[in-house]
């Protein structure tokens, strides 16, 4: 996959966009400077890649906008060597975000084709230790818990239990909770065993979060 000089001039535009929008975190800048982020959207789209908007990748689902991406990114303040499991994988490009940042990535996708793309995506690009799930992030990973931190990237109806079980103590649940056009932005920190404080960061809008697993079908 080609990664051109106008690639890369495009991607410094969009990090300097997302400073001025206020991220000042350079681990976030320096991923989102160095992911290929044209890779992540059909080629047809390319033009789109380094807009900071949510664009559609196909099952129905967007890939998130970068300043969401490195919002949602920065609450979770994520460090070298940190444990993160991320709830919507969608094309992957939060979760190389968190690679990046040398995070050891988890990642739960609900939908099969999206699920087989990404992870053909993933091994191309050279992802290949961003571990990979098909399934109902609602019920998160258990075998790999507890986590350091855990991101929730469509917007669910509440917090789901088994999250908030599966954080370490100390750790932080990032989640945007409401209606299903219309969310706000939660970071859970997990005091102790059974306590939990929560903070409130604005309103954004993502595609639902949904149970179960949707099988591939035929036409995808
Ligand atoms: N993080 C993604 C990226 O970087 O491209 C963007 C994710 S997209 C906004 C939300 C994703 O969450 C969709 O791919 C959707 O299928 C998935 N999803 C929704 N509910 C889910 C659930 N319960 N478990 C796992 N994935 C879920």
């Amino acid at each position: 996959m080609e990664d051109t000089y106008r690639h890369k001039g495009l991607r410094k535009q969009l990090v300097d966009g997302l400073r001025q929008k206020g991220i000042r975190d350079e681990a976030i800048l320096g991923a989102i400077g160095k992911i290929p982020r044209h890779c992540f959207l059909d080629r047809a789209f390319e033009e789109w890649a380094y807009q900071d908007v949510p664009f559609p990748i196909g099952a129905e689902q967007t890939i998130s906008q970068p300043y969401t991406v490195a919002f949602q990114t920065w609450l979770l303040e994520v460090k070298k060597g940190d444990k993160v499991m991320e709830i919507g994988t969608g094309s992957g490009y939060q979760a190389c975000v968190l690679a990046e940042m040398g995070a050891k990535v988890y990642t739960i996708e609900r939908q099969e084709s999206l699920f087989q793309k990404t992870n053909k995506l993933l091994e191309q690009l050279g992802y290949q230790r961003i571990r990979t799930f098909l399934g109902d992030g609602s019920l998160g990973l258990p075998r790999f818990a507890p986590y350091d931190g855990i991101l929730v990237t469509a917007g669910a109806p509440e917090i789901p239990k088994p999250l908030l079980n599966q954080l370490k103590v100390g750790g932080r649940l990032v989640i945007p909770v409401g209606r299903a056009d219309f969310q706000e932005m939660l970071v859970v920190h997990k005091r102790s065993a059974h306590k939990f404080e929560t903070e409130r960061f604005g309103h954004f809008r993502f595609v639902p979060f949904l149970g179960g697993v949707e099988k591939k079908r035929k036409k995808d």
